[in-house]
């Protein structure tokens, strides 16, 4: 579960300034910024300071209120550059996707007054 020993993820090493984005949220324990490659108008993603859970399972399991902590952030980043309509997705493991293993929600929507989100 811990990352001891291994070299930090690209998203501690976002959350350390040592690898620039766009961060558009901020708490103690949960940082957003913008995806590097966005697969919609709006494509945040929403992440852990700490890389002690590798997926949202993984989370979920070991520390429940961190998790809604990272949902709300989510919510809140909606709020401000979308509608409040948005798609939430946690990628899990290799074979759906996920290719940070250090877990992250991906906050996908349309930009406020663009309309309906298109599927993907
Ligand atoms: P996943 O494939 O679910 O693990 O998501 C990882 C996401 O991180 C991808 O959408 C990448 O585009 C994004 N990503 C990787 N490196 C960076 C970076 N330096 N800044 C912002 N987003 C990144």
């Amino acid at each position: 579960m811990s990352s001891t020993g291994s070299a930090p993820s690209i998203f501690s090493r976002i959350a350390r300034r040592e690898v620039p984005a766009t961060i558009v949220a901020e708490t103690d324990r949960i940082i957003a910024f913008n995806d590097v490659a966005p697969k919609a108008p709006v494509h945040v993603v929403v992440t852990t300071k700490s890389e002690d859970y590798r997926n949202v399972a993984e989370l979920a399991a070991g520390d429940p209120g961190l998790l809604a902590e990272l949902v709300d952030v989510a919510r809140q980043v909606a709020d401000e550059l979308t509608n409040g309509q948005f798609r939430l997705v946690f990628n899990t493991g290799e074979d759906a996707g996920q290719t940070v293993f250090h877990v992250h929600a991906h906050v996908l929507g349309g930009r406020l007054g663009e309309g309906t989100l298109g599927s993907e």
